[in-house]
């Protein structure tokens, strides 16, 4: 048993190491990637819940790997938040969305909204309202999506004053995840986001009793009586967005209308459907 027991700790401590090396290696890989440009922005579009019209996109990060081909955050995210570069990522993101975004314009294909996901890093930069000012950016064209998190420490007077300064540059908050941390009814008060985003796993049990959908029912509720609109992401089936329509949810996000796509892939799903 002692012999078996040495052998299991012999083989975690080398299943540690071996994750030590790769991580260290993505780690590498993850800096070469940014200065060869291999970060960009895919699109998934989002509907409004009563007239099915297009009503946006929502950016999500891809690195575009050389070997291993188009890879999700999941892969690499976590480490780009140990190598402290998420708000260099976050902003090569934006950059390139208004860029397909005027690509797009020039085709004749108007995208009425773009959100992007706003690391905690990226929202207390000093210099984020500066760098922002010389991007022409129309109101409500841009939406920053944040998480609850970054929200609860509201003795950070640099991302107090980062939201306030977005808010007049034109550009909308909306809360990410909703329903999945703490914010208080007090502090969506004081941020008055423009749209908060209903968290997936809030979305998938609607169907259900109404029990089940209980707490979607009262962000809905939450959000209008407060004037904000609310986001449903994750909706993966028809039945799914017709229920969160009836609830009166304002937008619709999920697979049920479309996977995230390239920018080239959201051009074209948008004109076969005859969206301009
Ligand atoms: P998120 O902001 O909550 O984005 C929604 C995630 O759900 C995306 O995963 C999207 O592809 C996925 N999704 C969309 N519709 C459905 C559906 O119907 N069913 C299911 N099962 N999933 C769906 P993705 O693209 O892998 O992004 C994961 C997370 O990475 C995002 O979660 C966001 O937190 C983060 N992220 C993505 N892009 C960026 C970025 O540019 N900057 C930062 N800081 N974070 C980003
Ligand atoms: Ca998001
Ligand atoms: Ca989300
Ligand atoms: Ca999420």
């Amino acid at each position: 048993a002692k012999e078996s027991g040495r052998n299991r700790y012999q083989f975690f401590t080398q299943a540690l190491e071996a994750e030590v090396v790769t991580n260290k290696r993505i780690a590498d890989e993850i800096l070469e990637g940014i200065e060869r440009d291999e970060f960009v922005p895919w699109y998934q579009p989002q509907f409004d819940a009563s007239t099915l019209v297009l009503s946006g996109v929502e950016a999500l990060i891809r690195w575009q790997h050389p070997r291993e081909g188009i890879l999700t955050p999941d892969r690499f995210l976590r480490i780009a938040e140990e190598l402290n570069v998420t708000a260099t990522l976050d902003r090569l993101v934006l950059q390139k969305a208004l860029a397909d975004r005027m690509r797009w314009a020039s085709a004749g294909l108007h995208v009425p909204k773009i959100s992007v996901n706003v690391s905690a890093k990226r929202l207390q930069e000093k210099d984020l309202l500066a760098s922002l000012k010389g991007l022409s950016i129309m109101p409500g064209q841009i939406s920053f999506e944040l998480v609850e998190s970054i929200f609860l420490d509201e003795s950070d007077d640099v991302v107090t004053a980062n939201i306030d300064g977005i808010k007049k540059l034109g550009i909308d908050i909306e809360i990410d995840d909703f329903g999945t941390g703490h914010t208080s009814i007090v502090s969506l008060l004081k941020i008055k986001p423009k749209r908060l985003k209903i968290d997936r796993q809030l979305v998938a049990p609607v169907l259900g009793a109404r029990t089940e959908q209980a707490l979607v029912r009262s962000i809905i509720d939450i959000g209008r009586s407060l004037g904000i609109e609310t986001v449903a992401e994750g909706v993966e089936t028809m039945a799914h967005a017709e229920m969160l329509g009836i609830l009166g949810c304002d937008l619709l996000q999920g697979y049920a209308f479309s996977r995230p796509l390239s920018s080239e892939g959201f051009f074209a799903f948008a004109t076969d459907r005859g969206i301009r």
